[in-house]
């Protein structure tokens, strides 16, 4: 059992196909969601206040989303080889996303992928809507730079820490990892900031790389923290 490497993957666009919350919404809110969607691209509202604000326009019972999410939601063709793969190695794999714990798990079933661990929003779903809520890696609340705090936790437990991911929202986490795997926008990031990364088009790839990553000597291929533009105090915290 490798116990000192954790693979750290986003959710939706690197797991599946399509973004299950847009999905979702696209079916179910009632009213103007992709304008806040704006807002929160835009920078003006942070990520827990547009999972709120958004999913707060669901009008849709557990029975409806769960119909949807098996009818439409696709995983990413190899999602379970992946998966199966790199435990098999004895990695530590985590899913941590902005998306909903109650779809990620409902895909991953039905898929026959079981015992992963997940970190995402919570979800209480009524009549009113769905109330999300995402919690920190030490517990508590927490409305912002979801992914990034398991990371930077997952580093203070003494982790190497091998990113997977495909957007705008996988940058700041992935930028603490040892390495990453990355696809879309995140990779045209990881090559203009020239991290320590592999593109992948398809799960296979990053099976086919993790075959010969020379996984004892990562962390020392990359440069330290301290010459990667952040604060160190603000990693403590
Ligand atoms: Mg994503």
């Amino acid at each position: 059992m490798n116990n000192k490497i954790i693979i750290q993957s986003d959710f939706d666009g690197t797991l599946t196909q399509e973004d299950t919350s847009f999905l979702i919404l696209d079916k179910f809110a009632k009213g103007d969601w992709r304008k806040i969607l704006e807002e929160y691209r835009s920078g003006k509202i942070s990520v827990g206040q547009f999972n709120a604000r958004a999913f707060a326009m669901v009008r849709a019972s557990k029975d409806d989303l769960t119909f949807l999410i098996k009818e439409k939601a696709r995983l990413r063709e190899d999602s379970k080889e992946l998966i199966d793969y790199l435990k098999g190695r004895g990695f530590r794999f985590v899913i941590v996303s902005n998306g909903l714990e109650f779809y990620i798990r409902t895909m991953l079933e039905a898929a026959g992928i079981n015992n992963v661990e997940v970190y995402a929003s919570g979800a209480i779903i009524t009549p009113e809507g769905i109330i999300t809520n995402y919690t920190a890696p030490a517990g508590g609340d927490i409305d912002d730079g979801f992914k990034e705090a398991y990371t930077r936790y997952f580093k203070q437990k003494g982790y190497t820490v091998i990113y997977i991911g495909n957007g705008p929202s996988d940058a700041q986490a992935a930028r603490l990892a040892d390495f990453i795997f990355a696809t879309d926008a995140l990779l045209e990031y990881c090559q203009q900031e020239k991290l320590n990364f592999a593109p992948f088009a398809t799960l296979d790839d990053i099976i086919t790389r993790m075959r010969t990553l020379p996984l004892a000597n990562i962390a020392d291929t990359v440069a330290p923290l301290t010459n990667r533009g952040f604060d160190l105090d603000s990693l403590t915290t």
